[in-house]
């Protein structure tokens, strides 16, 4: 699985159903690092290394996940994908997108949005608990983050997978300092990515704890 996601040249969809599949995280745009387009019409911008956050997020999760790799089109604007079909297939109650960003429009360094303003009240309280939990760690609490939808630049009001009442969806946007393991001296910078995946994990927990969402058995939080 490693093998492909690091692979720029091998197109491949990525799937595991976990244990609890009523959770799914999706990342449709991943190319392996220093893959910066993937190969669509227009060469749109894949989110390097986003496969790997999304894996660590499900692992953590103990959830489902299906990540679209090097694809030559948009999977996550069709609902006839296949990665659209395999999360419909699955029926959950909710979906985790993690994409990434570089190209400056972004306007906060995370922004999480759940494809319009009336359903984004979750994206808002995901914001507001990850900025909680981050402010405990230096290296994280720099980051700003947002999930208002009148002030953040990738609101994903055309993607299917997230603007949709099938599902509870968070499109979360995130920069490439948070995708790739971090080279350096410093012990913690290295490991900023997977603090930054447990933080997102336990505020997720809580989200879904404040809101009673019914999340299955096998989830404890
Ligand atoms: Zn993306």
């Amino acid at each position: 699985m490693y093998e492909l996601l690091n692979d720029p040249l091998t197109t491949s969809l990525i799937s595991r159903s976990g244990k609890n599949n009523r959770i799914v995280v999706g990342v449709p745009h991943h190319a392996p690092l220093g893959t910066h387009k993937l190969p669509t019409l227009n060469k749109r911008s894949a989110d390097e290394n986003a496969g790997l956050v999304g894996i660590k997020l499900a692992k953590i999760l103990d959830c489902s996940f299906i990540i679209a790799c090097n694809y030559s089109f948009d999977v996550n604007k069709f609902r006839g994908s296949d990665y659209f079909r395999i999360i419909k297939h699955w029926q959950p109650q909710i979906l985790i997108e993690i994409h990434g960003h570089g190209n400056g429009n972004a306007k906060y360094d995370i922004e999480i949005s759940s494809g319009n303003i009336e359903r984004n009240y979750l994206a808002q309280l995901l914001a507001e608990n990850l900025n909680s939990i981050n402010s405990f760690h230096p290296d994280l609490a720099k980051y700003s983050i947002s999930g208002d939808f009148q002030k953040i630049y990738f609101q994903a009001t055309a993607s299917k997978t997230i603007n949709t009442d099938e599902w509870l969806s968070l499109h979360i946007e995130l920069p490439l300092t948070l995708r790739k393991p971090c080279s350096g001296t410093d012990k913690t910078a290295n490991n900023l990515s997977d603090l930054f995946c447990y933080n997102l994990a336990e505020s997720l927990k809580k989200i879904f704890e404040s809101n009673n969402l019914n999340l299955g058995e096998n989830y404890a939080v």
